[in-house]
């Protein structure tokens, strides 16, 4: 046991710096165990995450990439949408007569001769330019017309103290559904609306004259026939309250001129309840009908406002200020009614439409030269301040200031007028046309459209409408007969 002890002991002793050895040995083998292990585990670890991470850089790499071809294919695509909408627009132009105009637009499109559509809506209209023929300028028809009649079962039927308006209305007025019919087959047979300023080639000389030519180049396809259109006293009068009238034109939400129409009901509601907005939607279906997108001129009397606008200073005063409009219709800031007016009168000029005078206060311009210039003064002053200057003159009930022969020098009102800016001026004519050009002025006689005339035609051979539309198909079957009959003898 001694021994063993001893030996133990002797061990021990013997072993104590080999221990340390060893257990430095140990720690040693301990720790590189560990680092490997450390180690292994960090190349384990991190090939797990630089996968990852590559396989993650990848995929983005590939959303990138995809991203980046669907917005280069979106370019693309807006690209060919803006072009298609350019071609469209060129179509619209090309359709309008205006061939160069037409081939500008497509040539001002980036790299369209590359673009075999392109290229050959060019040669298109090249070519359909080469079968345009001039116009005889002095054969252009002028149609004319008044407020449309919205809803003839109210105005055909007034009863009571507004009976008596039937006779004036049946004679003067066209219905919606007529106009459009009318529209319709002046289509059919050719006829293309062109502005009166088509007519003439107007030039002015350094000191400011103006002097006109006949227009030797008012082209369009063979067969096709030119006219004019007007719509006198766009006023929406007071009088023509509630007998199936639209109240007034104004701007609708896609910036064009439209209509606002009270029904019967007392709804307000808003669309095409006239001319102005019958045609343009006519045009737009038939871009074809319009020559470089002409539309009619509006002829303006002030006394009640324009547009359905009370503008009128007058209208502003109360009944004892001696307004006899004041008690039924009520009294109107002027001002700012010319102001609602404005934005109006501007969208009409955008849209094509021109204005004339249609004198202040309805009278005849075959008056004394005194009255006519009162009046004329006053239509400057209270109509032209809201729509500004024109140089179109449609006289009222069609009484022109001198006979057929043309406009003497002598002629005072003529000379009034002419200093007043008055170039163009319209009388009414039963004749299919009568123009007149010198070098100082256009002179056109107008043919109203009205149930008048179309009674005359069906019923008494009159036969001046027959040209233009056929009146038996598009008379309104419940016109009354009131006003027509008794005119057999004109
Ligand atoms: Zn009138």
């Amino acid at each position: 046991m001694g021994d063993e002890r001893g030996k133990s002991t002797g061990q021990r002793q013997l072993s104590k710096a080999q221990l340390e050895r060893r257990r430095k040995r140990r720690r040693k083998a301990y720790m590189m165990r560990a680092a490997c292990v450390a180690a292994l585990l960090l190349i384990i670890f991190g090939t797990i995450f630089g996968v990852r991470a590559v396989i993650k850089n990848k995929e983005a790499k590939k959303q990138e990439e995809a991203a980046a071809a669907a917005a280069q294919e979106a370019e693309v695509q807006k690209e060919a949408d803006a072009e298609n909408v350019l071609i469209a627009q060129a179509e619209v132009t090309a359709m309008g007569y205006d061939y160069d105009g037409a081939i500008q637009q497509l040539q001002a499109i980036p790299d369209y001769a590359g673009n075999a559509t392109i290229t050959g809506k060019i040669a298109e209209y090249e070519a359909a330019k080469t079968k345009l023929v001039p116009v005889d300028v002095e054969t252009v028809s002028h149609v004319f017309f008044h407020t449309l009649v919205a809803d003839p079962s109210i105005t055909w039927n007034l009863t009571g103290a507004n009976e008596y308006k039937i006779a004036d209305y049946n004679q003067v007025m066209t219905t919606i559904d007529e106009f459009n019919k009318i529209m319709q087959q002046m289509y059919d047979r050719g006829y293309v609306l062109v502005n009166i300023r088509d007519l003439v080639v107007e030039t002015t000389d350094a000191d400011g004259n103006i002097s006109f030519a006949k227009n030797e180049n008012l082209m369009l396809p063979e067969g096709k026939k030119p006219f004019v259109l007007s719509q006198d006293d766009v006023s929406y009068y007071f009088y023509m309250t509630g007998d199936g009238y639209a109240d007034k034109l104004i701007v609708g939400e896609d910036g064009k001129p439209t209509n606002e129409y009270t029904q019967q009901d007392g709804t307000v509601v808003t669309g095409s309840y006239d001319v102005v907005p019958c045609l343009d939607d006519f045009i737009e279906a038939h871009p074809d009908f319009s020559y470089k997108g002409a539309k009619g001129i509006l002829a303006l009397t002030g006394y009640n406002g324009v547009l359905g606008y009370r503008t009128d200073p007058d209208l502003a005063k109360t009944a004892e200020e001696g307004n006899k409009n004041a008690t039924e219709y009520g009294v109107f800031d002027y001002q700012a009614e010319i102001e609602k007016a404005k934005p109006v009168v501007q969208a009409l000029k955008d849209d094509g439409w021109e204005f004339a005078s249609h004198s202040y206060g309805h009278i005849s311009y075959g008056s004394s030269f005194d009255k006519v210039k009162t009046d004329a003064d006053k239509w400057q002053e209270r109509v032209a301040n809201v729509i500004g200057p024109t140089d179109i003159i449609i006289y009222p009930f069609g009484t022109d200031i001198g006979s057929w022969t043309e406009y003497e020098d002598t002629n005072e009102t003529y000379q009034y007028l002419k200093g007043q800016g008055f170039r163009f001026f319209c009388n009414v004519d039963s004749n299919l046309y009568w123009v007149q050009i010198t070098q100082d002025y256009v002179r056109q006689g107008r043919i109203n459209l009205d149930g008048y005339r179309m009674y005359q035609d069906i019923h008494n051979g009159a036969n001046k409408l027959t040209e233009l539309f056929d009146p038996a198909t598009v008379f309104d079957p419940n016109r009354p007969t009131a006003g027509l009959d008794d005119w057999d003898d004109k």
